[in-house]
């Protein structure tokens, strides 16, 4: 299963307290985006080649929410019981990954508390579950791989939809809030976002019994107000890394596979952007046998505070 890497802790601190500092840029999500993800991006590790065309090029289009902006508001809940077993028990570490945190969000990135394996990826879905959601969680649980459903609440109105949504959660995956129609936050009054965010939770209650704990805004555009409704309601929001299944030049399997290990956005931490899609679920497989090829393993979102 997992390997475990120790980490030196006092470069690993340093790391997130740097990561930390750069705390409250948001006055401007949209303009301010792509700075913050290179910086995100810069955080994650060493290469100086940092390129962000492919997000750049995707701006056009309707999913090609590119905006990572930092996420600090998050970093500094309730924290500290992070007790990280001994580094002699790595079973038993693993074994404890449903219920100790071993990662925390930093921006969109994955990072170790303590002395979990660096060299992790989230995947995430968004748009579900629109036919596809329950054979993709299929496919993830057969691969023995981890992720977050980023569910819209138009999807779950009919009792099909609730049933898909049932049956993801039932297979083990983490259930995000993706907001009820899937509008732009910037284009609402704060009653609106209020609906859009708050209504899902209810609504996502009330069909698997939980609440859940991540956002992620559509378009990636979140707003001063939606942050705020972050913590009221004891969520942390995330954009991601990178994703490519909304660029045509992508939405094939073999080039979808392709460009999802290849890129060169790829490194420690990265959240991967995928969407309930015919051809993403065609391609799962093969991007995330060729992940771990590359050494990455799929982080457990249960493991993440
Ligand atoms: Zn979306």
């Amino acid at each position: 299963m997992k390997k475990v890497k120790y980490i030196s802790m006092t470069v690993l601190l340093a790391a997130v307290l740097a990561a930390c500092g750069d705390g409250n840029s948001d006055a401007n999500d949209n303009a301010s985006n792509q700075d913050d993800q290179a910086s995100n991006t810069n955080n994650a590790s060493t290469d100086s080649s940092y390129n962000t065309e492919p997000d750049e090029n995707n701006q056009a289009t309707e999913n090609n929410d590119s905006i990572n902006d930092d996420n600090s508001n998050d970093v500094v809940e309730e924290n500290n019981n992070q007790e990280n077993s001994d580094q002699e028990n790595n079973d038993e570490q693993t074994a404890e990954a449903d219920t100790e945190p071993m990662y925390e969000m930093d921006g969109p990135t994955v990072r170790p508390i303590d002395d979990a394996d660096a060299e992790v990826v989230l995947l995430t879905i968004d748009d579900a579950p629109d036919n596809h959601g329950p054979e993709m969680a299929s496919i993830l649980q057969e691969l023995d791989a981890g992720a977050i459903f980023f569910v819209n609440g138009h999807f779950i109105q009919s009792d099909e939809g609730k049933e898909q949504l049932q049956e993801i959660y039932d297979m083990g995956f983490e259930i995000g809030n993706h907001t009820m129609n899937h509008p732009n936050l910037s284009d609402l009054s704060e009653e609106e976002q209020y609906e859009e965010i708050v209504a899902l939770n209810d609504l996502i209650e009330e069909v698997i019994g939980e609440r859940p704990r991540f956002f992620r805004a559509p378009f990636g555009v979140n707003t001063d107000y939606s942050k705020e409704l972050m913590e009221e309601e004891d969520m942390q929001w995330m954009n991601w890394t990178y994703g490519y299944d909304f660029d045509p030049d992508y939405m094939e399997k073999e080039a979808l596979e392709t460009i999802m290990v290849e890129t060169e956005l790829l490194t420690n931490g990265a959240n991967l952007l995928m969407h309930d899609r015919e051809f993403t679920m065609e391609a799962l497989e093969g991007i995330v046998e060729g992940l771990r090829e590359k050494g990455y393993e799929i982080v457990d979102p249960a493991s993440i505070k």
